[in-house]
């Protein structure tokens, strides 16, 4: 994903505030880098067994969960909340319109019915 309008220590808090519901296990899958304008993220979870990992019926991975990209853009908005995050499948120019769309995108068919919002080992998130 790309963000707009936070510095580093921000973009640790919202990781930092991400992992209270993730036990740590949430993680840059790289350090941010800083592109002129904007950070290049993305999140991993350490361990795959546990919660905020990505699953489908056959694969388990660290990829994070819909509901860690969730919370980890709710904290990103929190802090600022005129920030911008842009991923694959939606731009959020500020908070209002990652509140307008981003429930939608949880109901994107991985395949098989598996909805993005359940390909994961959360529980009532
Ligand atoms: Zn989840």
């Amino acid at each position: 994903m790309k963000i707009w309008g936070l510095n580093k220590p921000g973009l640790d808090m919202a990781l930092l505030l991400t992992n209270v519901r993730y036990g740590d296990n949430v993680k840059f899958a790289r350090e941010p880098q800083y592109k002129r304008t904007h950070w290049i993220i993305s999140l991993k979870t350490e361990d795959a067994m546990k919660v905020g990992s990505r699953r489908s019926k056959k694969k388990i991975s660290n990829s994070a969960c819909w509901h860690v990209h969730r919370d980890f853009y709710e904290n990103i908005f929190k802090i600022n909340p005129l920030a911008r995050v842009s991923t694959f499948t939606a731009d959020y120019k500020g908070e209002g319109a990652f509140r307008h769309k981003f429930t939608a995108t949880g109901e994107k068919d991985l395949g098989n019915g598996l909805l993005m919002k359940d390909a994961c080992n959360c529980v009532d998130f």
